[in-house]
């Protein structure tokens, strides 16, 4: 294996591996995803939240009782919690507990507003599924138009862009109304979890969308958060020669994984329901197809677990520190 001196080869590479380097949190996290509730304001075309049932779990209210919950995490290791849903925004005095305990994200569709006073340094990533049309037509209201209303100028906001086959066309329109309400963007893929008819990819597809990203990226780098090497690997599903999938995936729940021989994997991770106690099978859904699974966390978590594979050329190095770099800034280690 070759040393960290002999993999740098170009000031950027050497640029953003010091910064990664320096920030001793990216190597430290330790982190879980957990459901803040059950219930959503939307109910968008293709949620697998509510097709794969995780809106049955109970819904536990008692903030004691979240409070002990939180601590028996921290104990187990976990220190940064990324908070999803239901919705996180329709149940504050929960976010008021997990951002009073331990270092957190929110994700949130955008509908309604998270106040950024009582919450001064959390992460906000909202999902968009395209532009006002398209949120109209696959989440039944225009969320996008009203998040960006709301977070206009949000330093610590983000969308987590997720673009569908039949969207492509709409990427740069959607990039620009974000940088010009002076917020950035994180693009991921959408997974067709239920089979509806003209949503996969194809080689075509991969290709076009491969290309729109990577000249967003280029186009405004300061509004996209972004790798041209994690557009390679979501759009083949493959990383150094080896397919994505259920094998692969470092973002099995520690809990219910059982696979062997056991892939390289976030340590401690698991995704628990709203009541403290489920602990789903992955950071999607256990109904979600793995060979078509394109979720975007999960490709940049497996590109880093994998470090040492990348340190094989100068060229693959690159690339894994491209990533992690994109990561520490969206997992706010690094600063825009
Ligand atoms: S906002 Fe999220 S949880 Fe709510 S319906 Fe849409 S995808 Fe599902
Ligand atoms: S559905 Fe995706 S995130 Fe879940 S285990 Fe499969 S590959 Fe991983």
């Amino acid at each position: 294996m070759l040393t960290i001196k002999d993999l740098i080869r170009d000031d950027d590479t050497k640029r953003k591996y010091e910064a990664v380097k320096a920030m001793v949190g990216v190597s430290g996290m330790r982190s879980s995803i957990y459901d803040v509730n059950n219930i959503c304001n939307l109910r968008c075309k293709g949620c697998f939240y509510f097709s794969s049932d995780q809106h049955k779990v109970d819904d536990q209210k008692d903030l004691d009782k979240l409070k002990a919950f939180i601590d028996s995490e921290k104990a187990r290791g976990v220190n940064y919690a990324i908070l999803i849903g239901g919705e996180p925004s329709l149940s504050l005095d929960r976010l008021d507990v997990w951002y009073a305990n331990v270092k957190c994200s929110a994700a949130t569709n955008g509908l309604k507003r998270i106040p950024r006073e009582r919450y001064p340094s959390m992460r906000f990533g909202i999902s968009l599924w395209g532009d006002e049309e398209d949120e109209i037509r696959l989440r039944g209201k225009n969320a996008f138009g009203t998040s960006l209303k709301s977070y206009k100028d949000d330093p610590n906001t983000y969308y987590l862009y997720t673009i569908t086959p039949q969207t492509i066309g709409a990427v740069e329109t959607v990039t620009k109304k974000i940088g010009d309400a002076g917020l950035r963007v994180h693009y991921q893929l959408f997974s067709n979890d239920q089979g509806v008819e003209g949503m996969d990819w194809t080689p075509d597809l991969y290709a076009e969308v491969r290309d729109k990203m990577d000249a967003m990226l280029e186009k405004y780098p300061r509004i996209v958060v972004s790798s041209h090497y994690y557009h390679q690997v979501l759009t083949t599903q493959t990383m150094l020669g080896r397919p994505f999938g259920w094998m692969e995936c470092p973002s099995v729940s520690e809990g219910v994984d059982t696979r062997e021989p056991r892939p390289k994997r976030l340590a401690g991770f698991n995704s628990i329901g709203s009541d403290y106690t489920t602990i789903h099978r992955c950071c999607t859904s256990v109904t979600r197809d793995c060979t078509t699974c394109h979720d975007g966390a999960a490709t940049m978590s497996w590109i880093m677990v994998n470090k040492r594979d990348h340190m094989t050329t100068p060229e693959d190095f690159a690339n894994w520190v491209d990533v992690t770099y994109m990561f520490a800034k969206l997992y706010e280690f690094i600063p825009w």
